[in-house]
C-alpha cells in the first residue's frame, strides 16, 4: 500500500473501528505540550487493582543529589543512556481499588510545583473515579510532590477521604517549632502540610509501626527522606506490591549508589541506610515494588548488579 493510500484510508479505519467496538479515537493533545496521551496503567495485585497515576516530571537539579562527584554522576547517567541535565524526575501516585473501595497512595503536587504536574485528577477523572469516590487518602509522607494535590483552592480536594499519615511526620511538619528551625527554604513545606491537616480536620487518621492501613494494605515503616516516611505493602492472594514511596529519586544514580542522598532528605544517614536496607532485602526475592519517582509507571523489581543494584521494570501489563 502506498504511504498516501494509507493515510486516506485511515479515518475510515477508524470510523470502522468506532463502530464494530465502541471504542472512540482519543483526540490528539497540542504538540509540544509535553503530555503523553497514557498516564495511567493498570497491574493486578491478586483481586486488588492497582493503577500508577502520573502526575507529570519534575526537573530535578541533580546538585541536590549528595555524596557523589560530578564525573562519578556524569558516568553514571552515560551508562543509563540518560542527559543529566533537566532530568525528569516522575511523580508517581497509585490508586488501589479493592472491591467497591478506591483509595489513593499519594496525592501528586496539585498546583505546587508547576505546570510539568498536577496532572492526578485529570487521570482519575479519565479512570472514571470521582475525588467524592476516593474514601481513603494514604500518603507515604507530607511533601508537597505528595499532599500537594490534596487540596484544590486551600479546600480538600477528596471530601470523603480520610486522611493517613504517620504520627510521626504529622508531629514533624505541624510543628512551628520545627518549621522556625528548619533552612528557610523548607519552611513552605510546614505550611503546606499545616493546610492539609486543616483541610482534612477530623478525617485525619495517624498511624506507626506496620499498622493496618486498609484490608490487604499496611504499613512498611521507611523513615530518613522524612521522619515518618512509610511504604504500603498491598497484598492479595499470593500477590503483593510494596509501594515503597521516596526511597529512590534519581534511580540512574541511586539503584547503583544507594549511599547517594539528596538535599530533601530530613535524615541523610537514615535515608541512606532505609535505602541499602530495602534494597538488600529486596534484591532476588521477586517482590514487585512501585515507586513514586521510579519512570513511570514505576512498578519492577530490585535486583543485584556489581556492586550496586539495578531496577528492572515489569513492563506493559494486559488485563
Ligand atoms: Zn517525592
Amino acid at each position: 500500500m502506498k504511504r498516501r493510500t494509507f493515510l486516506t484510508s485511515l479515518p475510515a479505519a477508524s470510523v470502522a473501528l468506532a463502530a464494530t467496538t465502541g471504542l472512540v479515537p482519543i483526540a490528539a493533545s497540542a504538540a509540544g505540550s509535553g503530555t503523553q496521551v497514557v498516564a495511567a496503567q493498570k497491574f493486578k495485585v491478586g483481586d486488588i487493582v492497582v493503577t500508577a497515576i502520573s502526575d507529570g516530571y519534575i526537573a530535578l537539579p541533580l546538585g541536590a543529589l549528595q555524596g557523589i562527584s560530578p564525573e562519578n554522576m556524569a558516568d553514571l547517567f552515560a551508562k543509563a543512556h540518560k542527559d543529566p541535565n533537566g532530568f525528569q524526575a516522575a511523580v508517581n501516585a497509585y490508586l488501589v481499588q479493592s472491591g467497591d473501595e478506591n483509595w489513593l497512595i499519594d496525592a501528586g503536587t496539585g498546583n505546587v510545583f508547576g505546570p510539568t504536574l498536577g496532572d492526578v485528577p485529570k487521570v482519575l477523572a479519565a479512570l472514571g473515579v470521582a475525588p467524592s469516590q476516593i474514601s481513603k487518602l494514604i500518603v507515604t509522607h507530607m511533601h508537597g510532590d505528595h499532599i500537594g494535590g490534596a487540596l484544590a483552592d486551600g479546600a480538600a480536594l477528596y471530601p470523603n477521604a480520610e486522611l493517613v499519615v504517620t504520627a510521626a511526620d504529622h508531629g514533624f511538619w505541624s510543628s512551628r517549632d520545627i518549621q522556625a528551625q528548619a533552612p528557610e527554604n523548607f519552611r513552605g513545606g510546614f505550611d503546606l502540610a499545616i493546610g492539609v491537616f486543616d483541610a482534612y480536620g477530623d478525617r485525619l487518621r495517624l498511624v506507626k509501626d506496620e499498622a493496618d492501613l486498609a484490608p490487604g494494605l499496611t504499613a512498611r515503616p521507611l523513615p530518613g527522606h522524612t521522619v515518618g516516611h512509610q511504604g504500603v505493602m498491598v497484598e492479595s492472594g499470593n500477590d503483593s506490591l510494596l509501594i515503597w514511596g521516596d526511597v529512590v529519586h534519581v534511580a540512574p544514580v541511586q539503584m547503583v549508589r544507594p549511599e547517594v542522598t539528596i538535599g530533601f532528605d530530613t535524615d541523610q544517614d537514615m535515608a541512606a541506610k532505609t535505602r541499602a536496607d530495602v534494597f538488600a532485602s529486596l534484591a532476588g526475592t521477586g517482590q514487585k515494588i512501585a515507586g513514586m519517582h521510579m519512570p513511570f509507571p514505576g512498578v519492577g523489581y530490585v535486583e543485584k548488579a556489581g556492586d550496586g543494584y539495578r531496577f528492572e521494570p515489569v513492563g506493559w501489563q494486559y488485563l
